[in-house]
């Protein structure tokens, strides 16, 4: 059996004659942080609470408005809530409190989302104008000086291009139908994603190990590539030349293990828990140079978490960063 606290997540305060609380549930003494024995009885603006003065001020107000009215507020430690009050008569009425904590952060992050990637958009495009700006006014640019700068401008644009695309897919994994999963082997998807490595990073090696022939998931085989694929460019970018990077596969039950390890530069203690999240660069401007924003891992995480897995990261600074991946390998006998 649950607890009444439980039941009723929403707290609930009645109020009598001259605003005096007649009766509070738990979880507005939970909100409030108030022993019910110090409320009962006692009129709102007798109680050293700010939320109940403003809970005083907004019954005369739904009184004078003749419905119930609301607003939003922050208890500091517990969150942030909407409050609302309905009044009837002589200060006779019912105060709620709504914990609106989660719905503010899904807010808040919508927010930095769009601030973020506004400032990653505005960068390249300040450059690009700044040398079409040059090439406006400066006449008779030398050839040299005209193809360095044209350079520049490619480049950035390809940054932008390259931020967009990561953006859209991104908001494509978030409604990835499950028409798209079909049954896709991890192996093959592995060799695709080698030999689309090795003309960007030709230094690099992938070594996998496996004792499988095959290693069949469902899954959409692009967006598993896009995952993988990521993790290895990562590995050869992240690591001096000539990068090695070993994966390992392994199925184990109804489970499909992959480890991808390098002997790159390694993150820090602090970083690794922040590495995938949105925008989050170690290190902003070499990740810029290697022509990064900072989404890899995110649409990483986000890929492995649709197809139910998950994926932890080990790394030691200077010695290299391993990233396990676990996904089950439900669903491939309904095929
Ligand atoms: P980006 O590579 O564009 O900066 P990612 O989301 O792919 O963005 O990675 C986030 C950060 O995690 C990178 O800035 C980098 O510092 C760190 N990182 C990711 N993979 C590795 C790796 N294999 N070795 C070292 N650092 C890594």
């Amino acid at each position: 059996m649950h607890g009444a606290e439980n039941l009723l997540e929403e707290g609930v305060l009645w109020i009598g004659r001259g605003f005096k609380v007649r009766f509070l549930n738990f979880a507005a003494a939970k909100f409030l942080d108030l022993p019910l024995r110090h409320v009962v009885g006692r009129s709102l603006d007798a109680i050293d609470h700010s939320v109940l003065h403003q809970a005083k001020e907004l019954l005369i107000k739904s009184g004078e408005q003749g419905c119930a009215v609301s607003q939003t507020l922050s208890i500091e430690g517990k969150g942030y809530f909407e409050l609302v009050a309905e009044e009837r008569r002589r200060g006779r009425g019912v105060v709620v409190l709504r914990d609106r904590t989660d719905q503010r952060q899904v807010i808040e992050m919508g927010k930095a989302f769009v601030a973020n990637a506004s400032h990653e958009l505005r960068t390249p495009i300040t450059i690009i104008k700044g040398f079409a700006e040059t090439l406006q006014d400066v006449p008779n640019l030398s050839k040299e000086v005209l193809q360095e700068i044209t350079e520049k401008m490619v480049r950035n644009c390809s940054r932008m291009e390259n931020l967009v695309k990561s953006l859209l897919t991104l908001a494509d994994l978030e409604t990835l139908p499950a028409s798209r999963l079909q049954e896709c082997d991890v192996l093959s998807v592995i060799e695709t994603c080698a030999h689309l490595l090795a003309p960007l990073y030709p230094e690099a090696s992938l070594e996998v190990c496996t004792y499988q022939d095959s290693a069949l998931l469902r899954a959409d085989p692009h967006i598993l590539e896009l995952a993988l694929f990521n993790l290895f460019e990562n590995a050869a970018k992240y690591s001096a030349k000539p990068a090695v990077i070993a994966v390992d596969v392994l199925v184990e039950g109804e489970e499909l293990h992959i480890a991808i390890k390098d002997q790159g530069i390694g993150i820090a203690s602090q970083d690794l828990e922040r590495i995938f999240d949105r925008f989050y660069t170690v290190d902003k401007a070499r990740s810029r140079k290697l022509g990064g924003a900072g989404i890899g891992l995110s649409i990483v995480k986000t890929v492995v978490q649709k197809l139910d897995g998950t994926i932890t990261v080990s790394s030691e600074m200077g010695k290299g960063t391993t990233f396990h991946l676990t996904l089950p390998l439900k669903g491939v006998e309904s095929f």
